[in-house]
């Protein structure tokens, strides 16, 4: 059984613990909070809660909240450490993981330099074997990985350009923005091309970046110029062949990024999560040896599968098609 520990339970953290839980190979030691919000209260319901820092245990109490120790007594506990603070914490973090010989998995928000391999499971599971620091790229590395990973394997992606219209933020966040505005990324390539590098390898990845005032998903539109020619039905025969990328159409009423929302509610997945990217099958549209499609990325959790896989890599327990396989059937993706 792998020990796993979870420092930072936001919107990643916590359904990275639900995910490991999901798992018969793996257990939850505890996770990190640093508030004793209405957060920590529902988590405290299922895990062992750790302070953030020392001393903070009176807070916890008070707000009616056991708690087990701080956070470095839960990295002495475990075999492996999932880092799902904020953009930049995990960074200030290593240093701990380290002297305690624990191996890490950060997030996306962290810097590819710090790490000795950025994780996809589809492009690069073997990149991650038996390694101690790990970062699971972000929710839109991971959403390109995915797709153009699977197209590059069937008919050998030479180039990409992608548009990426993103979230302005979560929706359990009222702080951020834009609410009445279009904000574009001014650098290019946007650092989602780059990053794509980063797990697999490709020719050429042009990306340009857009912030809308939505808080459910982003969306991708992408054009890949292959080696061979294909043909609409070649793509999505495709994607169908892959859990982790669904095909949606809009004669099923899916139009926008609210009805598939809806219909990962319908399915009953716990927070509405939609762990798979999904594709308009409409909006496939190849032309020679290039071609065009349009995909949407459930941004709070498709990630959450690439965690658990990247634990199995680092932990050289399962290869990559018998872990993807496990995580696939004990999350229920692709089944409809
Ligand atoms: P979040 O703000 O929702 O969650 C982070 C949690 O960590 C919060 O509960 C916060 O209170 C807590 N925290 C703050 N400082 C802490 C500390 N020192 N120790 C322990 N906990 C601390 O953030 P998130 O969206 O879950 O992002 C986490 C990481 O995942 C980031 O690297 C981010 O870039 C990446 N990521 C986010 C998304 C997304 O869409 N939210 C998607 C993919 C990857």
């Amino acid at each position: 059984m792998i020990k796993v520990g979870i420092n930072g339970y936001g919107t990643i953290g916590r359904r990275v613990a639900d995910a490991v839980r999901a798992q018969s190979d793996m257990t939850v030691v505890g996770v990190v909070k640093n508030k004793p919000d209405y957060v920590a209260i529902e988590a405290s319901k299922m895990y062992r809660v750790f302070c953030a820092s020392k001393g903070s245990e009176k807070a916890f109490e008070d707000a009616g909240i056991e708690t087990h120790g701080d956070v470095e007594s839960l990295v002495d506990d475990v075999d492996i450490i999932v880092d799902a603070t904020p953009e930049g914490q995990g960074q200030k973090n290593l240093d701990m993981y380290k002297k305690n010989g624990k191996k890490v998995i950060f997030q996306g928000g962290e810097p590819s330099n710090m790490v000795e391999a950025s994780f996809n499971a589809y492009s690069n599971y073997v990149d991650a074997w038996g390694k101690d620091v790990v970062r699971v790229v972000s929710c839109n590395t991971t959403a390109m990985a995915r797709t153009v990973s699977a197209v590059s394997k069937a008919f050998g992606a030479m180039k990409v350009d992608a548009t990426i219209i993103r979230r302005a933020t979560d929706p359990n966040d009222s702080k951020k923005g834009p609410i009445n505005a279009v904000e574009p990324s001014l650098s290019f390539p946007s650092h989602h091309g780059p990053d794509l590098k980063t797990v697999m390898e490709i020719g050429q990845v042009n990306t340009v970046a857009v912030k809308v005032p939505t808080t459910l998903m982003h969306v991708h539109t992408i054009k890949i110029t292959t080696e061979k020619s294909l043909s609409q039905e070649d793509v999505t025969g495709v994607f169908k062949g892959y859990n982790r990328i669904l095909c949606v159409s809009g004669k099923l009423g899916i139009t926008s990024t609210a009805q598939i929302m809806d219909m990962a509610r319908e399915r009953g997945r716990k927070r509405g999560d939609l762990f798979e990217i999904a594709v308009w099958k409409e909006s496939i549209h190849a032309e020679g040896n290039t071609f065009r499609y349009i995909q949407a990325v459930h941004q709070e959790s498709d990630v959450i599968p690439e965690n658990i896989d990247a634990i199995r890599s680092m932990m050289q327990s399962m290869e990559r098609d018998e872990s993807i396989k496990e995580t696939d059937r004990s999350m229920k993706l692709g089944v409809n």
